[in-house]
C-alpha cells in the first residue's frame, strides 16, 4: 500500500493490524492506495521475514526491503494490469487473401492473433515485435475484428516441448545417498559431501524430480547464477522445464515475473542467488544450496544474512528437507553432521570413469619465477598443450601487479583514503584501489622523486602477458571481474572454455566455481602462499577450500588431470596434509584445533563495526557497547576488543570492531537484544557508522 509519511508518500507493507491504538485518532492517517488486494506474502512468507529481523538484529522494515522486488518496493503491484488484444468471433470469417491485398499490415497483425488464441496478445509484447501495429489494429477494430481489453499479466509457463535427457545409472555411493534423501519429505537437512565431480548434481536432479513429480516446488540457491550457466541448462534440459531465475543480471522485469511465479506455483523450478530465499513459494518441497561453503551466500553489507543458515530455518519451518552440496564443506555443517544434528551423505569418489587431480608442490625459491611462472611449470604447460589438453592458470589477483615500486627512493604508490597499495592495470594504463575503487593515471616516474617506478609482483593481467609471450600460438582467455564487466562476455569466455577453443585459461576464484571444462587437464596454481599467514582462525579452511575447488577442474572426463602448485614454503605442514589426507583430513585436523581454541562452531560470534572520520569517534562508540555489554550478567561471554580493524582506514574513514563470542547462542542474542536499543540511542551513534554482524564469516 502506499501511505501518506511526512510530506513525501512510501511504500509499505502491513505486517499486523489492532482495532486500537495509543496514538490519538486525529492524529493517525489513511493510506492513500491499496496495491494489491491479495496478500503479497504468505504467513511462512512473513514468519521467514521476522526472523531475520530477529535473529540478525536488524530492523523489520529493511528485511521487507530485501526481499521484495525493487519494482514491488517502488509501488508496482504483483498483479499488475495489462492491455490485451485478441480476434472477436467474427475473426474467423474474415477474408485474409483478400485483405492481405489491400492493407497487407492489417492482415498480418489478424493473422499473428489468430494463432494466438482467444487470450489474446500483451501490447508491450506486439510493441516489440511490430512496431507499427496500432495503426493496423485501428482498422481491424473498426470492423469489429479485433477488440483490446484489460487483464492480468500472464502468467508463467514452464513447460518445454522438449523430451528430458535420460540420467545416467547412479553409482553406488549416488544411489546410497538418493536413498536416504527419499526416507523422507519431512524437514531434514543433509550435506550432500561430494569430492569434485563426483556426480552431486545428478543426486540433486533425481531428488528434484521426485519432488516436481509429487506437484511440489522446489527453490535451489546457487553463489552466482552467471557464473554457472551450465548448471540452469543442465536443469533444463534433465527436468524438461524452464526454471524461473532470480538473480542481480536480470532486468526488474524478469526479476518480478519470476518471483509472482514462484509466488503462484506457475514455476514449479526456482533457481536464484542469495537473496532468492526470500522469494514466496506456493507449495514448497524441498530447497537445495550448492557450494554451500561459498561466501556469497552472506550479504556483507546492510542486512548481513546467510542465505544458507536461512534456507535451513525455512525448511525447518516449512517442514521440507533441505540439501547443502560442497566439495569441501564448511566446518560448521561438519560438525553439525557428527552432532547428529545433520545427517551426512557423502560421495568420495569421482562418478563415471574420471580419476581425482594429482597434486604436486614446486618450491619457488629452488625454482624462481618469472613474471609469475617457474620453469617447472612452464614445462608442463607445454606438455599439456602438445598432447591436446588445455590448461587453467589460477591466480586470486587481477590486474597487471599489486605493487609498484620505486626503482630509486623505494616508494610504494598507496591510495589515500585506505591502507591499500594501489594496483597496477596495465590494459586501462591505470592505478586502481581494490578497496575504494578509486583510480589514477598510471605514471612512468615516481611521484616522489621523479626515477623510474616499476610494478612488482603480479596480476592476471601480467600472467596473461608472460604466457602469450612463452606460448604465442595458444589462445589464451584471462577470466576475471575485469574482463567479464561487458555484457555477455562472460558467456563468451566460458563458451571457448568449454569447447576447447582457448587452450589456457588465466583467471582468478571466478574460474573455481563448478565449473565444467570437459579438455581440461592442468591446472597451476601461481601463488598459493598468501593464504599460508593469515590471521583469521579460517585461512586455512578457506586456503584448501580454494585450492581444491580450483583443482577439480582438472580431469573430469577421460583424461587425468594435474595441479601444480608454486609456494615458497613447501615444508609447511598445511600441504603434508591437503596432498596426503585431502580436505578430509584438513577439516578434521581444523575442528580439533576450533575445539581447543574455542572458534566457531564451538563459539558463536558477532562482530560490532563502527566507521568514523575520526578514529577516536570509531573506538569511543564500541567502548560504550563494550561497557553494556559488560554488564551482562554472564559467565560465557566473551568480549574481545574494541580493535582497529585488519585495515584500518577504507575509503577515509576508520574503522573498529568489537568482537562478542559465547559458548551458549541464546546468550548472545540475549546480548545483542539488549544492546541494539541502548547504542541506537546514544548520542555517540550520530559519528559513526555501525552494524551488528551475527555470524561473521570475515573478520574485518
Ligand atoms: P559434481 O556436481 O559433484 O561436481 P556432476 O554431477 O557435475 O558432479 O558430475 C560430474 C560429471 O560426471 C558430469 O559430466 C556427469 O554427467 C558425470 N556423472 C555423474 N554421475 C554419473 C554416473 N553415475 N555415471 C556416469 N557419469 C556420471
Ligand atoms: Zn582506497
Amino acid at each position: 500500500m502506499r501511505v501518506p509519511f511526512g510530506r513525501r508518500e512510501q511504500v509499505g507493507v502491513i505486517i499486523g493490524h489492532s482495532i486500537e491504538s495509543d496514538i490519538p485518532s486525529a492524529k493517525l492517517k489513511r493510506c492513500s492506495e491499496i496495491l494489491d488486494d491479495a496478500p503479497v506474502f504468505s504467513e511462512d512468507d512473513l514468519w521467514l521475514i521476522r526472523f531475520t529481523s530477529d535473529y540478525y538484529h536488524h530492523p523489520i522494515g529493511e528485511v521487507v526491503a530485501a526481499a521484495l522486488p525493487s519494482l514491488l518496493r517502488q509501488g508496482r503491484s504483483l498483479h499488475p494490469k495489462v492491455e490485451k488484444v485478441a480476434v472477436t468471433n467474427q475473426a474467423e470469417q474474415a477474408d485474409i487473401e483478400s485483405m492481405a491485398r489491400r492493407a497487407p499490415r492489417q492482415a498480418e497483425l489478424l493473422e499473428t492473433l489468430l494463432d494466438a488464441g482467444s487470450n489474446g496478445l500483451d501490447t508491450d509484447f506486439l510493441t516489440e515485435s511490430m512496431p507499427n501495429w496500432r495503426r493496423a489494429a485501428k482498422g481491424l477494430i473498426e470492423k469489429g475484428l479485433i477488440a483490446s481489453f484489460e487483464a492480468r499479466a500472464d502468467d508463467f509457463d514452464d513447460a518445454l516441448s522438449v523430451e528430458p535427457q535420460v540420467a545416467p545409472t547412479l553409482n553406488e555411493d549416488q544411489q546410497a545417498a538418493l536413498a536416504t534423501l527419499r526416507c523422507s519429505d519431512q524437514f531434514g537437512t543433509y550435506l550432500l559431501d561430494g569430492v569434485t565431480g563426483s556426480g552431486k548434481t545428478e543426486v540433486y536432479l533425481q531428488r528434484l524430480q521426485d519432488i516436481l513429480e509429487n506437484g511440489r516446488q522446489a527453490l535451489v540457491l546457487v553463489p552466482e547464477i552467471g557464473l554457472t550457466p551450465q548448471l540452469v541448462s543442465r536443469l533444463r534440459a534433465r527436468l524438461g522445464l524452464e526454471p524461473a531465475l532470480l538473480h542481480s543480471g536480470l532486468s526488474d522485469i524478469a526479476r518480478l515475473t519470476a518471483w509472482r511465479a514462484a509466488a503462484s506455483g506457475a514455476a514449479r523450478l526456482i533457481v536464484g542467488t542469495r537473496s532468492a530465499i526470500f522469494t514466496p513459494l506456493k507449495n514448497p518441497g524441498l530447497i537445495i544450496v550448492d557450494e554451500e561453503h561459498d561466501h556469497s551466500f552472506k550479504q556483507q553489507e546492510g542486512l548481513r544474512y546467510s542465505a544458507r543458515d536461512l534456507a535451513i530455518a525455512r525448511a525447518k519451518r516449512l517442514d521440507i528437507p533441505v540439501i547443502l552440496g560442497s566439495a569441501t564443506p564448511t566446518l560448521e555443517m561438519l560438525q553439525h553432521c557428527r552432532n547428529g544434528t545433520y545427517q551426512h551423505l557423502v560421495l568420495p569418489v569421482r562418478a563415471g570413469r574420471a580419476v581425482p587431480p594429482k597434486l604436486r608442490l614446486i618450491d619457488t625459491v629452488r625454482n624462481p619465477a618469472t613474471d609469475g611462472i617457474s620453469e617447472p611449470l612452464a614445462e608442463l604447460i607445454r606438455r599439456h598443450l602438445e598432447s591436446g589438453g588445455q590448461v587453467l592458470i589460477f591466480l586470486n589477483r587481477r590486474g597487471f601487479a599489486p605493487t609498484l615500486i620505486c626503482s630509486a627512493c623505494g616508494h610504494i604508490a598507496g591510495c589515500d583514503r585506505c591502507d591499500s597499495r594501489l594496483t597496477v592495470h596495465a590494459r586501462s594504463k591505470q592505478l586502481r584501489c581494490h578497496h575504494c575503487g578509486v583510480c589514477r593515471p598510471l605514471n612512468e616516474s615516481c611521484e616522489e622523486c621523479g626515477e623510474v617506478v616499476r610494478p612488482l609482483g603480479e596480476g592476471t593481467e601480467r600472467i596473461e602477458e608472460s604466457l602469450g609471450h612463452r606460448f604465442p600460438d595458444a589462445v589464451i582467455s584471462r577470466i576475471d571481474s575485469d574482463s567479464t564487466q561487458l555484457k555477455g562476455a562472460m558467456h563468451t569466455a566460458l563458451e571457448d572454455a568449454t569447447s576447447g577453443r582457448a587452450r589456457i585459461l588465466v583467471g582468478t576464484q571466478m574460474l573455481s566455481k563448478g565449473h565444467h571444462f570437459p579438455n581440461l587437464t592442468l591446472v597451476g596454481i601461481v601463488n598459493a602462499d598468501q593464504g599460508l599467514f593469515g590471521t583469521d582462525f579460517r585461512s586455512s579452511e578457506r586456503m584448501a577450500q580454494s585450492v581444491i575447488q580450483v583443482s577439480g577442474r582438472a580431469g573430469r572426463e577421460e583424461r587425468a588431470g594435474e595441479v601444480l602448485i608454486q609456494t615458497a614454503f613447501p615444508e609447511n605442514p598445511f600441504w603434508e596434509t591437503l596432498i596426503t589426507g585431502g580436505y578430509r583430513q584438513i577439516s578434521d585436523e581444523a575442528l580439533a584445533e576450533r575445539e581447543i581454541t574455542r572458534w566457531p562452531p564451538f563459539t558463536r560470534l558477532a562482530l560490532l563495526r563502527s566507521a568514523a572520520h575520526r578514529q577516536s569517534d570509531a573506538h569511543h562508540f564500541l567502548e560504550i557497547a563494550q561497557r553494556h555489554a559488560a554488564q551482562a550478567p554472564s559467565e560465557s561471554l566473551r568480549i574481545l576488543g574494541p580493535v582497529d580493524a585488519p585495515m584500518a582506514r577504507k575509503a577515509g574513514r576508520y574503522r573498529a570492531q568489537l568482537l562478542l563470542q559465547s559458548s551458549d547462542r541464546a546468550t548472545l542474542h540475549r546480548v545483542l537484544a539488549q544492546l541494539r536499543p541502548l547504542l541506537e540511542n546514544d548520542p555517540a551513534a550520530r559519528r559513526v557508522r555501525w552494524s551488528i554482524d551475527v555470524d561473521p564469516v570475515e573478520l574485518f
